[in-house]
């Protein structure tokens, strides 16, 4: 932990976390995350430069932030990202920095990213099915994205976990094939309910259904203890500040629910958002940001550092996020698409 003051909101919650959303650009357009269209881009010299990032990084980093996570829009369409991994490992403080990715570039930067100090990698998958895949994502192709998925866990990233995202109707006939292969490729498999984040396209599955339905096929689907959490098979790590992890007896895959409709995860919040443009984000679903990048310029840590403060202060107790999710409200915010976000 940094020296210095730590990062507090109003609640006592310290911040240790910083998600990086690196750019709003992307290589796919998945139904739930942007409109078919595209989005209007930030222009090049709109998107926070790497400078800023590693400035930013380091301060924060001297004040209790230790984990990163680089995120998107696709993290890896931007240029030099194993550089930025590089330089953001050697700040002092930085523990652990992972990574989002939709996995259809792994092929080519797997093993840089890697070796340029990414240990920790989310890989997103939503069907098993070639047809289907294409039809959620609107373009490129499943076969990428399980090569990707096979040469993280080749190249040693531990976890190697997959995000997924069920609709009704589109992909929830394959909550057990998603199972069956996470136990095949010893893989940490996570849920994530739908948010209509940027327009209410879908229904979501909540995670108590889903985890009735592996129930109902596994007899020795089960709660993780601290125990099993540290002996499973490949060192998954378990039990994180927003998620339930699950497994079963012979330890080959970890079933994890991030559930922000059907469960309020905010009370061991310690979390920061950075978004592509360079504003600051106290929470996922809070209506506004802050920018952050013309301070930075100045060569004040000091007053970086204030205004962080402040930015934290913001942070409400709880979302307000599942009142809206019932009424069936679109979660619309100004330019806010999950792209430019991070998730
Ligand atoms: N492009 C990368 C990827 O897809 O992994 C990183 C950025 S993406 C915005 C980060 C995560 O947010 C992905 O796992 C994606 O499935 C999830 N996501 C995007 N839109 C979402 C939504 N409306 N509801 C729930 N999860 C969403
Ligand atoms: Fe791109 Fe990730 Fe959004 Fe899909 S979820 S459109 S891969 S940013």
């Amino acid at each position: 932990m940094g020296n210095l003051k730590p990062l507090t909101d109003d609640f006592g919650r310290q911040i240790t976390y910083l998600r990086i959303s690196v750019t709003d650009r992307c290589n796919l357009r998945c139904v739930y995350c942007m409109p078919e269209s595209g989005i209007s881009l930030l222009n090049h010299n709109e998107v926070i430069s790497y400078e800023d990032i590693l400035r930013l990084t380091g301060i924060l980093s001297k004040h209790g932030v230790n984990k990163i996570r680089i995120t998107g829009g696709e993290p890896l369409v931007r240029k030099g990202l194993t550089c930025l991994i590089e330089n953001m490992s050697r700040i002092k403080g930085i523990e652990d920095i992972s990574m989002t990715t939709n996995g259809i570039l792994l092929e080519k930067y797997a093993s840089e990213l890697y070796n340029a100090g990414l240990k920790r990698i989310n890989i997103s998958l939503d069907s098993l099915k070639e047809e289907r895949f294409w039809k959620i994502t609107r373009m490129g192709s499943l076969k990428d994205v399980l090569t990707g998925i096979k040469l993280a866990k080749k190249t040693g990233f531990k976890p190697v976990k997959i995000n997924t995202v069920l609709i009704r109707g589109i992909n929830d006939d394959e909550i057990i094939d998603f199972v069956n292969f996470a136990k095949e490729f010893e893989l940490d498999l996570r849920f994530i309910e739908y948010m209509p984040i940027g327009g209410n396209i879908a229904e979501a599955v909540l995670s108590k259904e889903i985890e009735e339905k592996i129930r109902s096929e596994f007899d020795d689907f089960s709660l993780m203890t601290g125990n099993q959490a540290e002996n499973n098979a490949y060192n998954a790590d378990v039990h994180s500040g927003v998620s339930r992890s699950f497994g079963f007896k012979d330890g080959k895959a970890v079933i994890g629910f991030i559930s922000p409709l059907s469960e309020h995860f905010c009370g061991n919040c310690n979390r920061l958002r950075l978004t592509a443009s360079g504003n600051l984000r106290p929470c996922l679903f809070y209506d506004n940001e802050y920018n952050i990048k013309d301070i930075l310029k100045e060569n004040d840590d000091e007053a970086v550092f204030e205004k962080v403060s402040g930015i934290i202060k913001l942070k409400r107790f709880k979302h307000n996020f599942n009142d809206k999710a019932e009424k069936k409200e679109s979660l619309l915010w100004a330019n806010d698409f999950m792209n430019g976000i991070g998730g």
